[in-house]
């Protein structure tokens, strides 16, 4: 590519495309906000005084297709209810757009791979929101972890909960599931990246529902054990009716620990050497620049589609374990 800064075209201008990722996107260096995707007049109104956007970067959703004339869009980034994922990322690629999708990459294997199969006969990259991969404190437990700095890691512990949720996350039809698709999946991301292994099986339990009315159709709480190879277990609980947010490992000899692990900023960090040092990034920006920075210099796209597919495959055996009782295998 012979541009300097890409152009990102936000789909969905929800919570976190308007509080977190058009904030983060003033404060990229290899790329830019150059469009929106929205249903909203009034929303669409609103981003192009503040961001000064272009009138041809501004589209709904009956208009996206569009997007495929437009040189300035190189990035079409999906930010929708997760049960949408699956047919914008699809329609993006079809666009000649590369794409970045947001967590869980979707509600089923089956649509992780027809999401990788578009961007693939596309010729278009695709990566997941994944931005703590960006983040100081939780990558130096990758390094921590994965090189075995304090031993082999013996056992971790990963639980992330919310206490206040709403409105579509509570609904099936778009969340796919309920606590574990939301904020599990950090859980089972930081299992995977402090140990640097795949899991290979699973035992879970869904927890009491104390509010039948609100969590009628998802789970209120959920925790779950995955087995790795050599005999390391990593024990999490997710909730959407209590506030947790912590990354505990043991290994042979020490232990380190992030609280808060997965929040957007403020996250901190120990060891059994002492306090960890390092500075608060916006993760988003640093996200979205390592992406747009793989894409301009032709190289493979960190946290790809792939990596979000893996964890939506352990994300249906957990709740396969927990339905029916028994450990599940994943293959
Ligand atoms: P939100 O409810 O605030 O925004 C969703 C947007 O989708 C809204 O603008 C809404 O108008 C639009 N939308 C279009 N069709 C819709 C429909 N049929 N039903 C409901 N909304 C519809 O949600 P959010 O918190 O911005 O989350 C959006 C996505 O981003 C989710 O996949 C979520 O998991 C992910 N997310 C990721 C992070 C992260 O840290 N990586 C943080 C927050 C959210």
């Amino acid at each position: 590519m012979t541009k300097k800064q890409l152009g990102i075209a936000l789909v969905g201008l929800g919570k976190y495309s308007t509080g977190e990722l058009a904030p983060a996107l003033e404060k990229t260096t290899h790329c830019k906000l150059a469009g929106i995707v929205t249903g909203s007049e009034e929303k669409a109104k609103e981003w192009k005084t503040k961001y000064r956007l272009a009138d041809s970067g501004i589209y709904n959703y009956e208009t996206f297709h569009n997007i495929k004339d437009n040189p300035d869009i190189d990035i079409v980034y999906v930010v929708l209810p997760n049960a949408m994922h699956a047919e914008y990322v699809i329609k993006a690629a079809e666009a000649g757009k590369h794409v970045i999708c947001e967590k869980p990459m979707a509600v089923t294997v089956e649509d992780c791979e027809r999401m990788i199969r578009a961007c693939r006969d596309a010729g278009v990259q695709l990566a997941i929101g994944y931005r703590l991969h960006f983040e100081p404190h939780n990558q130096e437990a990758m390094r921590l972890g994965q090189q075995q700095v304090f031993g082999k890691v013996k056992h971790i512990k990963a639980e992330f909960g919310l206490a206040e949720v709403e409105g579509w996350r509570l609904d099936k039809r778009l969340a796919g599931g309920g606590p574990l698709m939301d904020v599990g999946i950090y859980c089972v991301q930081a299992a995977r990246y402090t140990s640097g292994m795949e899991p290979i099986a699973v035992t879970a339990k869904e927890g009491e529902k104390h509010d039948q009315v609100k969590f009628k159709t998802v789970e209120e709480s959920i925790s779950w054990k995955l087995e790795f190879p050599g005999g390391l277990i990593a024990e999490s609980n997710c909730s959407y009716a209590a506030d947790m947010d912590l990354l505990h490992v043991d290994a042979e000899n020490g232990w380190f620990q992030l609280s808060p692990a997965y929040e957007y900023e403020g996250i901190k960090g120990k060891s059994s050497k002492g306090p960890m040092q390092f500075p608060q990034v916006k993760e988003q920006a640093a996200h979205m620049d390592a992406i747009a920075k793989a894409i301009l210099e032709n190289q493979n796209v960190p946290v790809p589609g792939e990596m979000g597919k893996q964890d939506v495959k352990i994300l249906e055996a957990i709740y396969e374990a927990a339905r029916s009782g028994k450990r599940v295998e994943i293959k």
